[in-house]
């Protein structure tokens, strides 16, 4: 389901990381435990009285050296784009500078619910001295302190009654939601674009709520899809488009919403170490993952170039062992007609659940063919095994003792449960329980 999105926009060093840091608090979800994105995070979920929301703070999206008035246009250009809700931070020691006007000028215009957040305020005396922001003509302004934590409260209650609700009516479970991550440039517009003119494939835009959120909603041999994010895809040319932390946060923003994530690789170029970064994003969310190879026009195609690409791919990408590999082009639309059915395929098994008696027995029949062994002199003993989870599937065994359960073992049981169930496309948990 699709989560409000609020961004904080604001000049440098009015304190927008330090807000985000405050708001985001501890709740970081594994998808930032990563490289580039845990030294400076710019997207994570928090939460207000119970509803949860995803923040942006787009001073972290960093353009390089432009000159502060494009930085700070651009970052207001980002935040209407992508969020729901404006938080505009100022710093309320300094009052309304040109680069404030310039903002405010630019986030009017959009006609998107903006909050004013007059930062810096730290005790309560200054708090009279801010009725010069009303100026601005976005209602009320709130006097907060970032730095200790003053304030929050009042603006996020406004910023939480702005945001929009949802319609459900297209998020039903029968639906599968897919989306393209991928390095600028290889092909997710194009691929797109090719599945939408499929033949067998019929098209309809579902309108979002917000100015910019179109998915498209695709049916074919009776399956509905919606491909997740489109519109921002087609809407090119922005300057910040090429920054790697905006596509990052599409990234990370569309994953969210996906069953499943097709991971496009360019075969012209090859494999790159952004490529890893990106389809880790995919594999920590625990959605289906479709590993798609796309330019394979490119290559002069035969069985053995296949092959090597193939083992190249699982070598880099060992983490998404089960990820299916697919080699298509979205220029001559070669293969293309396959992906939605592995599509389908990918989602069908991210929601499977087994039977309980079934799994026993896998689980069973994988101990007499390999019995557990001892660790400090005690044998680890499995008594039962359930499913917990969906999307992806999630067992429980239950041990005599969860520290004797030794990496290696659970791997075993992993794939046995792989093998008999069959859950292509999809990430499972596994986990050790010990019974009370
Ligand atoms: P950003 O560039 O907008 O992300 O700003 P930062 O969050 O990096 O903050 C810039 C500076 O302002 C840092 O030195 C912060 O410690 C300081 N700062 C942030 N919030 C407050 C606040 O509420 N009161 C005071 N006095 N300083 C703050
Ligand atoms: P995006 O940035 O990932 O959305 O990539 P685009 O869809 O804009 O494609 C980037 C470039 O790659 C464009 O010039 C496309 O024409 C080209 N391209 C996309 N798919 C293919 C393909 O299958 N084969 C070839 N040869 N070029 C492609």
């Amino acid at each position: 389901m699709r989560k409000p999105v609020v961004a904080i926009v604001g000049r440098p060093n009015v304190g927008k990381s330090t807000i985000f840091n405050r708001l985001v608090g501890e709740r970081i979800s594994i998808v930032e435990d990563k490289p580039g994105v845990t030294r400076d995070r710019v997207y994570a979920q928090a939460e207000w009285l119970t509803v949860l929301f995803d923040l942006i703070d787009t001073g972290g999206i960093s353009m390089g050296d432009e000159p502060l008035l494009d930085l700070v246009r651009q970052q207001a250009e980002i935040a209407i784009d992508e969020a729901d809700v404006i938080i505009f931070l100022l710093n309320g020691r300094e009052g309304i500078t040109s680069a404030d006007e310039a903002v405010a000028k630019i986030l009017f215009k959009s006609k998107k619910p903006v909050v004013l957040g007059v930062n810096k305020i730290d005790n309560p005396e200054m708090r009279n001295e801010i009725y010069e922001y009303y100026a601005l003509g976005f209602g009320e302004p709130y006097p907060i302190s970032g730095a200790h934590g003053l304030g929050l409260g009042d603006l996020l209650d406004d910023v939480v009654k702005h945001f929009p609700s949802f319609d459900e009516t297209d998020e039903d479970d029968e639906t599968i939601h897919f989306s393209l991550i991928g390095r600028p440039n290889v092909g997710k517009s194009s691929l797109v674009n090719a599945l939408l003119n499929e033949e067998r494939v019929i098209v309809s835009d579902i309108e979002g709520t917000t100015r910019d959120a179109v998915d498209t909603r695709l049916d074919r041999d009776g399956q509905s899809y919606v491909i997740i994010d489109t519109a921002g895809m087609r809407k090119k040319g922005k300057v910040y488009e090429a920054t790697e932390k905006y596509s990052v946060l599409r990234a990370l923003k569309a994953i969210e919403r996906s069953d499943v994530v097709l991971v496009l690789i360019d075969a012209e170029t090859g494999i790159r170490e952004q490529d890893k970064r990106i389809a880790g994003y995919a594999h920590d969310a625990g959605r289906a993952v479709i590993i798609v190879v796309n330019k394979w026009d490119t290559v002069d195609s035969n069985e053995k170039a296949m092959k090597s690409f193939e083992e190249n791919i699982r070598t880099h990408f060992q983490f998404l062992d089960y990820a299916p590999i697919v080699f298509l082009s979205a220029k001559t639309k070669k293969r293309i007609h396959t992906l939605l059915p592995e599509i389908r395929m990918a989602s069908d098994n991210h929601a499977k659940r087994v039977p309980t008696n079934v799994l026993n027995d896998v689980i069973m029949d994988a101990i007499a063919l390999n019995p557990t062994t001892t660790f400090k002199g005690k044998r680890l003993k499995i008594l039962y095994a359930t499913q917990v989870a969906v999307k992806p599937p999630s067992f429980v065994i239950f041990v005599n003792d969860p520290e004797l359960l030794h990496f290696s073992y659970k791997r075993f049981l992993e794939n046995k449960i792989r093998e008999a169930f069959g859950f292509v496309g999809t990430p499972i948990n596994l986990f050790a329980r010990k019974r009370q």
